[in-house]
């Protein structure tokens, strides 16, 4: 599809340090890449901690860091609004000299109150105080804030994703730029930042439509090129409420801990309100970027799927080259204690069981047996073989013909395993599901000749010494049937 939009473009994404980086506000910030991908151009990183009590240092460096991981790559910045704040205020007195906005010398009760006993909106007119008592306060130097007068007449604009929105006159109200300690509001520094900054295109998230009119009429109000505005749908959660943390993940954080590859969460979110137009999903950041036109997002509400979110991240598991694949599942390799494990053997093992695994936490977990002497087996999984008096004498003896194949491979390591059964007269299974269990300390896995190929003679020999001490250490009389 073709998009109306030309570039080059200035894009922005503005967080605020108050909390994780949320998955709506990554959202944001991979359509803005992604717009300026397609488009060309630069995407400037700013940081609104303006609000000190809420703003967080370590939050600012969580934020750039979830970024950093989803591969969302900024041009400029990051820029910190709070460097900026003697800028704004210098704009407002520009704005107060001019008459654009006005010294408000009315209590905050007094506001209240005129907001209860009037069916109009607060401007100018109904807010003033009388010349006499407006003196009188400046002169007692009473505080005041300094609000911008909003002009008279109705506020349209060309929302990008929801097309023309209209604000009547009696929907906007004059608005404080200013507090009574000076320090400039949100609205006076996001706009002063956005014309500073050159920005030419503001996608951000719906919550900030009602923000747009009071930004456009201070835009004209200051003088400078007027961006286009986009505004993209809320994320719901499965409860159809807004994503929070009260039904499951909802931080980029959170989804990185949980063993999500960074490209799977991008290509999620990507379609998470937006289509590329018939049913491709998988795609390469090159793919996106190519066919990313803000006319295909998407203006109703999504609601975020953790199904799919898996599955995309299986897919990704499964098809990444290894070299990709390895600097993310390390972490986890890691965490697990096995930070020593040797590369090739590692990265075989890797390739063995990334098919089964749905994510980097479980694939690392699977890496376990491969790199460790003693395995946690869990009697109640193992509840079928402890009351099994024959076995452990059976598992005895295919441990010895296993120990002394040549070579050990998946083919020698099967034939073994069926002869033993026969001469036995039991069913191969009978010794293949606790050979899993003392390989591998779980009930299911890949295909177990392969397992007992891969993990090697000399580990094999030693797990099955292991499980036979925890078999004989536990064993259960039989069930009387
Ligand atoms: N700092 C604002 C927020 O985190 C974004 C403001 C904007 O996009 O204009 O909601």
């Amino acid at each position: 599809m073709k998009t109306a939009l030309t570039g080059p473009v200035r894009v922005r994404f503005p967080p605020s340090p108050t909390g994780y980086l949320h998955v709506g506000g990554a959202r944001t910030a991979i359509y803005n890449d992604l717009l300026r991908s397609s488009l060309g151009g630069e995407l400037v990183l700013r940081i609104e901690d303006t609000d000190r009590e809420r703003s967080d240092e370590a939050m600012t460096r969580q934020i750039t860091s979830a970024l950093q991981w989803l591969e969302v790559a900024w041009d400029e910045g990051p820029h910190l609004q709070s460097e900026r704040l003697e800028r704004h205020r210098e704009r407002a007195l520009e704005l107060l000299e001019a008459g654009k906005a006005y010294r408000c010398y009315r209590t905050r009760e007094e506001v209240e109150e005129l907001r209860q006993g009037s069916d109009k909106a607060l401007r100018w007119e109904v807010l003033r105080l009388p010349a006499e008592e407006q003196e009188r306060r400046a002169a007692a130097q009473q505080p005041y804030v300094v609000r911008f007068r909003m002009p008279q007449g109705s506020i349209q604009f060309h929302d990008l994703v929801r097309g023309d929105v209209n604000y009547p006159p009696e929907a906007l109200e004059d608005f404080v730029i200013l507090r009574s300690d000076g320090t400039p509001t949100y609205h006076l520094s996001v706009v002063c930042d956005d014309l500073d900054m050159g920005i030419t295109h503001i996608l951000r998230g719906e919550d900030h439509v009602p923000n747009t009119p009071k930004h456009i009429a201070l835009i004209e109000a200051l003088g400078g090129t007027m961006p286009t505005f986009g505004h993209l749908p809320m994320i719901l959660g499965p409860d159809k409420k807004r994503l929070s943390k009260r039904t499951g993940a909802a931080s980029v954080e959170e989804f990185r801990q949980q063993g999500v590859l960074p490209h799977a969460l991008y290509n999620y979110l990507a379609l998470l309100g937006w289509s590329p137009g018939g049913d491709l999903e998988l795609m390469s950041r090159q793919e996106m970027a190519d066919l990313f036109t803000v006319e295909r997002l998407i203006a109703s509400p999504a609601v975020f799927d953790t199904d799919k979110l898996s599955w995309m991240n299986g897919q990704y598991l499964r098809s990444l080259p290894l070299a990709e694949l390895m600097p993310h599942l390390l972490p986890f390799v890691e965490e697990l204690g096995l930070a020593d494990a040797e590369r090739a053997r590692l990265e075989a093992a890797v390739e063995f069981h990334r098919d089964r695994a749905k994510d980097l936490r479980e694939l690392a977990g699977f890496m376990v047996p491969y790199f460790t002497d003693q395995l946690d087996y869990d009697p109640e999984l193992c509840a079928k073989f402890l009351t099994d008096p024959a076995l452990p004498a059976q598992l005895e003896e295919l441990a010895r013909r296993f120990a002394a194949l040549d070579p050990f491979t998946t083919e020698s390591v099967e034939t073994s395993l069926r002869e033993l059964a026969k001469e036995l007269e039991i069913k191969a299974g009978a010794l293949i599901h606790p050979t899993r269990m003392a390989l591998s300390a779980s009930k299911t896995g890949p295909s177990l000749f392969h397992l007992v190929e891969m993990t090697g003679q000399q580990a094999t020999a030693r797990h099955f010494a292991n499980f036979l001490a925890f078999l004989r250490e536990n064993a259960q009389p039989t069930e009387k049937s």
